[in-house]
């Protein structure tokens, strides 16, 4: 047995940590962010047709291009949007790996602002993208000023935006992103993977995509359409972005059966999306009745809940775990992370929660 340090492992990997979610067994799973809705059966059943049908012609490769699948997701966004502004990929991990694969590498940077998705700065080492952490305004907000001094500072090839951000669930202007997009010379990703729980009626980076072909949008079935395990991320952009993307995927990255399943899901997308109203529900609740337990909420627009005034993050979260509810430690001091789950759920961990005050 050797260890990874005895490997001839690239040196700019040496001493990293990989992407370490607990994967625990327990009856509360609120960890992940994902939907903890199952997909409604006559949805599922007739996403099972179709995996049927794909099966049958299984022996030969997929649809490189993906077409239909780009079709079904232009035609869920709208926005003016064809086939030719979509991309996807197993999960939007995947649609980012691809992003700096193309646009970062070796001898570029990436700016992001932490804290932010922990996968964006891991992506960027695994593609050997250097990553820059710029630094947010108070109560986790980024002005237009602030995108727009660290971009003239940094002068990175791709800017990373998270919104809603994950883990703080707080949202960002749209400023901000017009901002971003006009002081930099390169890429800008706005990851909008929790876009579908932004109260109605905001306007989202995906209304920006006319006459901006530096941005991309990346967005996921993972969260609103409850499709994690299925694993679909895809990204909205002008054409030409697909075509330097053409250039790193492998070839037949989307497997038959995935293609087949996620547009047979969009086929039900009000269906799959009639939870998210729930879920924006149960994390408002949650919102409203934590600081009665003595803990201070951040305002969310996505499907999980940033909350402070917690003396000892290790110790609340493995009380919590004791009773069957894993949530998330973030590593930001005294504040956890909770999944808005379904009104069960929601309860169950708050009742925990009150009953560690006890
Ligand atoms: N972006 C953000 C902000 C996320 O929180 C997540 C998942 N937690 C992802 C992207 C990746 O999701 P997936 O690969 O499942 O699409």
């Amino acid at each position: 047995m050797v260890s990874l340090s005895d490997l001839p492992i690239r040196d700019d990997l040496r001493g990293l940590v990989p992407y370490g979610a607990p994967q625990l067994s327990v009856p509360v799973a609120l960890n992940v962010n994902e939907n903890t809705h199952t997909i409604p059966e006559d949805v599922a059943r007739d996403i099972v047709e179709s995996l049927a049908a794909s099966i049958l012609t299984v022996n030969r490769y997929p649809d490189r291009e993906f077409t239909e699948l780009r079709e079904s997701l232009a035609n869920y966004l709208g926005h003016g949007l064809t086939a030719e502004n979509l991309w996807a990929a197993n999960g939007s991990n995947e649609v980012l790996q691809q992003i700096l694969q193309a646009f970062g590498g070796p001898g570029r940077s990436v700016l992001g602002f932490p804290p932010t998705y922990s996968m964006h700065s891991i992506i960027a080492a695994g593609t050997g993208t250097r990553w820059i952490a710029g630094e947010r305004d108070a109560d986790y907000d980024i002005s237009p000023e602030t995108v727009t001094r660290w971009i003239e500072q940094e002068k990175p090839d791709v800017v990373f935006l998270c919104s809603p951000n994950n883990p703080t669930g707080t949202p960002l202007g749209i400023d901000t992103i017009i901002a971003a997009y006009e002081a930099t010379d390169g890429i800008l990703v706005v990851d909008e993977a929790y876009a579908e729980f932004v109260p109605d009626h905001i306007p989202q980076a995906i209304s920006l995509l006319e006459g901006r072909p530096r941005l991309i949008v990346s967005r996921t079935m993972s969260k609103a359409f409850a499709f994690a395990g299925a694993r679909v991320g895809y990204l909205a952009a002008d054409p030409a972005i697909t075509d330097a993307l053409r250039l790193v995927r492998l070839p037949y990255h989307l497997s038959a059966l995935t293609q087949a399943a996620a547009i047979a899901a969009l086929r039900h997308a009000p269906a799959m999306l009639a939870m998210v109203d729930d879920i924006r529900g149960q994390r408002d609740r949650m919102i409203a009745e934590l600081p009665a337990l003595g803990y201070t909420p951040l305002p969310s627009w996505s499907n999980f809940v940033l909350f402070g005034g917690v003396d000892d993050p290790k110790a609340v979260f493995t009380a919590l775990l004791e009773r069957g509810v894993l949530i998330r430690d973030v590593g930001i001091p005294h504040h956890l992370r909770v999944t808005a789950g379904t009104e069960r759920e929601t309860t169950i961990f708050l009742e925990s929660l009150a009953a560690l005050r006890a």
